[in-house]
């Protein structure tokens, strides 16, 4: 039989189906790290951090954004379920960097009353979106 050269990628968040295409490979962080993977991949299960996923489709390379979740790996198959997905052209860069700034200076105030794991995973997520939206219409 001859190898597969696509893997189909399912993204979903519990609101919606945020992308559903056959593509080449996928880059993904996991929980230890940077994974790679390919069509015809050894089945996995793993949790993903905050960040993005890079996709390359043909000749199109491009990344969705991301926040936390778990990714199914089968042979043929890819499943990612995240709290919340956004393609390039889904996120809105002034709402991102808004977000990034209160981040960084909640962050900064040292106070009792900051949350500081909510307000580092907040940060994370606005820095993903900013480098996701800026990355756009890149191809190769
Ligand atoms: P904010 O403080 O701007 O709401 P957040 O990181 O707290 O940012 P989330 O709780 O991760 O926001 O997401 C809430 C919803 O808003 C999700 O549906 C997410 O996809 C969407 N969202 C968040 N930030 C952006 C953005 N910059 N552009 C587009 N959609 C966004």
């Amino acid at each position: 039989m001859a190898a597969r050269k696509k893997i189909r990628l399912d993204v979903v968040t519990p609101e919606e189906k945020v992308y559903s295409e056959d593509i080449n490979v996928l880059e993904a962080t996991a929980i230890d790290g940077l994974i790679g993977i390919l069509p015809n991949h050894a089945p996995l299960v793993t949790s993903l951090k905050i960040g993005y996923l890079k996709i390359i489709k043909k000749d199109e390379e491009f990344e969705i954004a991301i926040s936390e979740g778990f990714m199914e790996v089968q042979p043929d198959q890819i499943n990612v379920v995240v709290r919340t997905a956004e393609l390039p052209h889904e996120i809105d860069l002034s709402r991102a960097e808004k977000a990034k700034k209160r981040a960084e200076e909640r962050l900064e105030a040292k106070s009792d009353r900051v949350d500081y794991m909510r307000a580092e995973a907040a940060l994370k997520r606005a820095i993903s979106r900013i480098k996701v939206a800026r990355n756009q219409d890149r191809s190769y």
